[in-house]
């Protein structure tokens, strides 16, 4: 049988991470689980957590950790992630990191890659502003809160790679290029 794969993906907006993340998770057969599109879907619907989320959402901002950290617990908890998930997104601060172990400790089991794309800033400023002028639909995707965004990145969740460093699990993929060259240089640290 295969190795199951519990995979964290990290990178900065605009890295390729979504994408890179749904072909990933598809060719491994894992759920492939995104905050991003957890907690667009509720603000969508109007649930009470979308409620509390959207502010931050328009903003750029991270939602509080103490909402993310339970959306894990929950979305960890179904039995499709028995068997492996990808984590898209989830991850952002060091405090969200210590809790996954945590949570995966508690169920005897570890993370098996960290995986972190890097793009250059120049360029990621550049395709979030093609991302919106394109109409992604997201509410998120003006220049604006597209530097937000980044510089949240850069605060918050670049400290997260050091966490990972330290533990020995991180796996850098260099997110220039087409997005099957990408996809293959994640595919070659997975065999
Ligand atoms: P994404 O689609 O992953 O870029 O996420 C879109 C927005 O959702 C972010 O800008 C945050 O407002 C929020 N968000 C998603 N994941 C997290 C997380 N792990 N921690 C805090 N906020 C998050």
């Amino acid at each position: 049988m295969s190795e199951t794969l519990r995979i964290v993906m990290l990178g900065p907006p605009g890295a390729g991470k979504g994408t890179q993340s749904v072909l990933t998770a598809k060719a491994r057969k894992i759920p492939h689980i995104s905050s991003g599109d957890l907690f667009r879907e509720a603000v969508k619907n109007e649930t009470a957590l979308g409620k509390r989320v959207k502010g931050y959402l328009d903003k750029g901002e991270l939602v509080p950790d103490s909402l993310v950290i339970e959306l894990i617990q929950e979305r960890l908890s179904k039995p499709d992630c028995k068997s492996g998930f990808l984590l898209d997104g989830f991850i952002r601060t060091v405090a969200q990191a210590e809790a996954l172990d945590a949570l995966l400790l508690k169920s005897g089991v570890e993370l098996t890659h960290v995986i972190d794309v890097k793009v250059e800033d120049s360029v990621l400023i550049e395709r979030i502003r093609l991302r919106g002028a394109s109409g992604s639909g997201r509410s998120d995707d003006n220049a604006e809160v597209a530097a937000k965004r980044l510089q949240v990145y850069w605060t918050q969740t670049a400290p997260v790679t050091d966490y990972y460093k330290k533990k020995g699990k991180i796996f850098d993929v260099d997110g220039l290029g087409s997005i099957d060259e990408v996809q293959a240089r994640i595919e070659r640290l997975l065999r």
